[in-house]
């Protein structure tokens, strides 16, 4: 097969490239035989605004946004000059026991981003650093403030936060498997969607036990469920009341996905610790990190026992911080959050009518980042299990029209937050002409 692909790859024998994938890249969450079968990965080699090209020249429109993250959408050379000129002055210090420019700017604007009183930035290089990040502060501000029973955590069933042994004993998502890895690191309780079920889970585990409680303003690998308005609210009012520390993973949610710069913003609550990454540069460098309120800062200042012994080589690294800064330039000159909302909501309006498809059930969504619910018996409702041929059968006719996507077992969409509504009708075009041959295989 020959390549239409000139710059920077033209000497790429592309058929050797997809070979040697299989002989030696691990890739995360796939099955090596399904990758086989395909004769290797689609290998992705442009991308410029909504659209990514691949190794055969041909184009498709990137619906998840890379990995639920570029949100400033591909091929922005200002992020990409950032990070080349802030290598170019000074490429590493080491945030244990310096600072960089851009990394404080970078812990200044975020602060003056973020809801309430959440000051502190404390870095990471992804989501499950992030996540782990969080836990490690919640356990030690206990123990700073003389409470270091309180040890259990709470967390949403079927929420994702993360891989990393601390994080995924937090995670319940069916997808990862998690039964593989027991026993887990954590005392972790799952509850459902209600406020009522976390406090008697406190009252019924001791709330002097209990030492944090986590989840996703919305549940992404629940389909995109949105929480009924009173939820926020009723958990800030509950942790308050039983001293435990309330995070929101804003990790896919953060830096305008949802139509506000931060998704807590939908119902004005501050959490205690706020996690991020993704978004936060659109996927040109790899940073996360947690936004922590000030009384939680403040329990870490005094003897020397009281230090967060706690960071990562990459935490704060100055090209992340340089990337992240310019990224969040372009989504405020551009007004992306607004185009976040108006764009997303044109999008509901256009999947929903996808509904009359015998296999979409539902479909959800908040800005720019929707679910649907794919189902064999609308009656039912049930989603379609994991693994379902419906499902693969889908992905393969998007693909072919040109249309990346990703979920099981719902459909979730969460492009560029450039896209115009234009570009949604192409999209939801797409999806329509795919669900239509699907359900006409039988
Ligand atoms: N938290 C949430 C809500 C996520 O969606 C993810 C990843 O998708 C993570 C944490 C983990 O992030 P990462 O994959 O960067 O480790």
């Amino acid at each position: 097969m020959t390549s239409t692909v000139s710059k920077p790859y033209a000497d790429v024998d592309f058929d050797e490239l997809k070979q040697a994938a299989l002989d030696h890249l691990w890739m995360p969450f796939t099955q090596y035989n399904d990758m086989a079968e395909a004769g290797g990965p689609m290998v992705i080699v442009e991308g410029d605004g909504i659209r990514i090209k691949d190794s055969n020249g041909k184009s498709y429109i990137d619906g998840i946004g890379g990995l639920f993250l570029i949100n400033a959408g591909h091929g922005r050379q200002e992020i990409v000059d950032a990070v080349a000129n802030q290598l170019s002055s000074i490429h590493y210090a080491n945030t244990f026991a310096y600072g960089t420019v851009p990394t404080i700017k970078l812990a200044k604007r975020l602060a003056d981003l973020a809801p309430g009183d959440l000051n502190k930035v404390f870095f990471a290089s992804g989501g499950s650093e992030a996540v782990e990040t969080a836990v490690k502060i919640i356990r030690q501000y206990h123990v700073n403030n003389g409470q270091p029973q309180r040890t259990k955590f709470i967390a949403r069933r079927g929420s994702y936060h993360g891989v990393s042994l601390g994080a995924l004993s937090i995670n319940s998502y069916q997808g990862v498997q998690r039964s593989i890895f027991d026993p887990l690191l954590m005392d972790v309780k799952f509850v459902g969607d209600t406020a009522d079920e976390v406090e008697d889970l406190i009252k019924f585990e001791g709330p002097d036990t209990m030492a944090g409680f986590i989840t996703e303003p919305v549940s992404v690998t629940r389909g995109v469920h949105i929480p009924p308005d009173d939820y926020w609210p009723n958990l800030r009012e509950i942790c308050d009341r039983y001293g435990v520390l309330l995070v929101a993973d804003e990790v896919i949610t953060g830096f305008g996905r949802t139509g506000k710069m931060f998704a807590m913003e939908h119902w004005n609550v501050t959490p205690d610790l706020m996690t991020f990454a993704k978004g936060v540069t659109s996927g040109y460098q790899p940073v996360g990190g947690v936004l922590a309120r000030q009384k939680v800062a403040d329990a870490f200042v005094g003897d020397k026992k009281k230090t967060f012994t706690h960071g990562y080589t990459y935490s704060g690294h100055p090209a992340g911080a340089a990337a992240a800064l310019a990224n969040l330039d372009i989504l405020e000159r551009e007004n992306l959050v607004e185009n976040s909302a108006t764009v997303g909501k044109y999008l509901l309006d256009r999947l929903s009518a996808l509904k009359e498809h015998s296999m979409v059930a539902d479909v959800r969504g908040l800005g720019l980042l929707t679910g649907m619910t794919l189902v064999e018996d609308k009656a039912k409702g049930e989603p379609l299990p994991m693994g379902h041929p419906k499902t693969k059968s889908l992905n393969k006719q998007l693909v072919e029209r040109g249309l990346l996507t990703r979920g099981e077992p719902y459909l979730l969409l969460s492009p560029p937050l450039t896209i115009t509504k234009s570009e949604v009708d192409e999209m939801v075009k797409i999806l329509d002409e795919s669900l239509t041959a699907v359900e006409q295989e039988g």
